[in-house]
């Protein structure tokens, strides 16, 4: 057993089965053995790879992406430039390269990053020196808000139920002889149909966040960009553990596998919208990074000798690679042009 899996063990012989969302959360941030407490998950040799990570041209176009919202909002000047999971501070780096190009707006950022593990805060502060850290949105400041998430959604702690003939039960962690197992809770309610055996999924914290960034978007202006795998109206059990950038079970190794679930954009459309911003809906990462000009960007560093761009421009957009498999979705204020790339969705006021 990891030491981890020690700590929930002995929690769940005191006070009985744990829901996900608290398997979750333990695992991922726990302040001795969490995932992301205790180590730098990024790239080759850690865990999984992500696209700021991948290629600076990534986090170049997000960053012109949300320069052309400032500047169609008037240029507010200051405002803060925020991200939430920053991971090593790749896409922040590159993103404020890219804004700088716009004329004032290097004059006018603060910028805000919103993490919960110490050690990534750390390797943040390595590589772009002294920034405000902050740890919820709800404490970022009463400014216009240019916000950037890259992986965050996918990390927050869910809950799932699966349909038995009388209803739905939660999916808990408990205990069984030879270690940590999947049980049922008992049955609860849900306004939702299904056949037995089915599976569904809510991410308890994400709405509340979304609201959070939405209504200082809509109060003060700014835009918000959100990219991550996943759907709209998810479905199934996406609970997923991936160590050495392979699958595992998520109950193996509690602390040493990145877990995660595929986001359901919905609901986070929803949240904006009840918060009185324009949402967009989520769209393929590959056409909203091609629509930015990503193809023009690779070959222009291509021809200037960067000899990865164009492996990198694929593995990004491809329909095959990330192009599909992610999406990207925008927040931005009623009345101002929608952030390049998005198309503001219309959700019937029972949705929203
Ligand atoms: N955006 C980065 C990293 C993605 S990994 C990239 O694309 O490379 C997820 C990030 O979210 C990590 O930085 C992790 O520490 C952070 N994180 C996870 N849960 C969080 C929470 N509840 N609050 C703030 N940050 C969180």
């Amino acid at each position: 057993m990891t030491p981890l899996a020690e700590i929930i063990a002995v929690r769940i012989r005191a006070t009985g089965p744990i829901t996900l969302a608290d398997y979750m959360e333990i695992c991922l941030l726990h302040p001795r053995y969490g995932y992301y407490a205790t180590r730098d998950p990024f790239g080759v040799q850690g865990d999984f790879t992500t696209a700021p990570e991948i290629h600076q041209m990534f986090g170049e176009l997000c960053g012109l992406a949300l320069a052309q919202a400032w500047m169609d909002q008037g240029s507010p000047a200051p405002f803060t430039l925020a991200e939430i999971g920053p991971g090593r501070g790749t896409l922040m780096a590159d993103m404020l390269r890219a804004i700088r190009k716009a004329p004032g707006m290097g004059e006018a950022v603060e910028v805000a990053l919103i993490e919960a593990s110490p050690h990534l805060r750390q390797i943040q502060r390595d590589r772009l020196g002294a920034v405000a850290h902050l740890d919820t949105v709800e404490e970022l400041p009463e400014k216009p808000l240019f916000l950037m998430a890259n992986e965050f959604f996918d990390a927050l702690p869910i809950r799932q139920y699966q349909r038995i003939p009388d209803g739905w039960c939660e999916r808990m962690v408990g205990l069984a002889d030879e270690g940590l197992r999947l049980g049922l809770g008992p049955v609860v309610q849900l306004p939702r149909d299904g056949q037995p055996g089915d599976v569904v999924e809510e991410c308890p914290a994400a709405p509340a966040i979304v609201e959070g960034i939405a209504r200082r978007i809509a109060g003060h202006g700014g835009a918000a960009i959100f990219v991550d795998y996943g759907g709209w109206n998810g479905y199934g059990d996406t609970f997923q553990a991936l160590r050495n950038h392979a699958p595992e079970d998520p109950l193996a190794c509690p602390g040493e596998a990145d877990l995660t679930a595929h986001v359901d954009f919905a609901p986070l459309a929803a949240a904006a919208i009840r918060a009185g911003a324009v949402a967009s809906r989520p769209i393929h990462q590959g056409d909203w990074l091609l629509s930015l000009g990503a193809a023009q960007r690779a070959e222009r560093l291509a021809a200037a000798g960067d000899g990865g761009a164009m492996a990198a421009l694929r593995r990004l957009t491809h329909p095959d690679e990330m192009g599909h498999l992610f999406k990207a979705m925008a927040i931005w204020p009623k009345g101002a042009p929608p952030v390049p790339g998005f198309d503001a969705l219309r959700l019937h006021a029972d949705h929203a």
